[in-house]
């Protein structure tokens, strides 16, 4: 049912089965925190960049189940919404020196590539719009600098992982890819090294210490008080 106030149209949307109505403007997470949930987990930057809140739903009449990043999507009348549980971050171990930057490296740790089926269901399912299937079979043929390229833009949600019938994590396989990328075709960036030597070197050792000494109330004030950048 739509209803009207002053400020913007009510919804209702249907959260783990139970009706809620919300102002039309707002998220699905907020408009979750609007109906009274907590999110202890499956939020993190709000923003969209960090994943963590990967969420399905499905509209009235339609049987089809939608993912969505719940900070990020605008709620629907009659959208009926459940929270996934978290996709776990299991990538191998490996010493990025004694990879190369090729096929192998993929096969060797992610040997289930190979089954790609070129499905596109993880390209449909990504919510960044990112080419997920191109990308995966970008690494199967080792081309490092495309599947890196295609792939910079994930937040590691694992929308695509939990939809791929082949088992294959696509992100994953972007993460080793972007490292390999990094590593042995674009070389170290100089500003990081720039910055990590002055790590070494201890120009931030007495702003760490002053931070250290802070109380809980004084960090959040400078938490709250700190320069943004966008
Ligand atoms: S969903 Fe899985 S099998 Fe289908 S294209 Fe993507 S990675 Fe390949
Ligand atoms: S590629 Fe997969 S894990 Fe990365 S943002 Fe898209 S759906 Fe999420």
């Amino acid at each position: 049912m739509i209803m009207e106030n002053n400020e913007s149209k009510m919804v209702t949307i249907h959260v783990m089965g139970k009706s809620h109505e919300v102002p039309g403007d707002l998220t699905i997470m907020k408009a979750m925190e609007y109906a009274g949930h907590q999110f202890r987990r499956g939020s993190g930057c709000r923003g969209g960049y960090c994943g963590a809140c990967a969420t399905i739903y499905r509209t009235k009449g339609s049987y089809k189940l939608l993912g969505a990043l719940a900070c990020q999507k605008m709620v629907e009348n009659d959208m009926y919404i459940a929270q996934i549980p978290f996709s776990p971050a299991e990538k191998k171990t490996y010493d990025i020196n004694d990879l190369r930057a090729d096929a192998n490296a993929f096969m060797v740790h992610y040997p289930e590539i190979s089954r790609c089926l070129s499905c596109n269901t993880c390209t449909k399912a990504c919510p960044q719009d990112i080419m997920v299937m191109d990308y995966v079979q970008a690494a199967l043929r080792g081309d490092v600098s495309e599947a890196a390229r295609l792939s910079f833009d994930c937040i590691s949600c694992g929308l695509c992982a939990v939809r791929c019938p082949a088992e294959i994590v696509p992100y994953n396989i972007a993460q080793l890819a972007r490292r390999l990328y990094s590593k042995y075709v674009d070389g170290p960036a100089e500003h990081v090294l720039e910055k990590v030597k002055e790590v070494e070197e201890g120009k931030f050792d007495a702003e760490i210490a002053e931070l250290q000494s802070l109380d809980r109330e004084a960090l959040k004030e400078r938490y709250e008080t700190r320069e943004k950048r966008l």
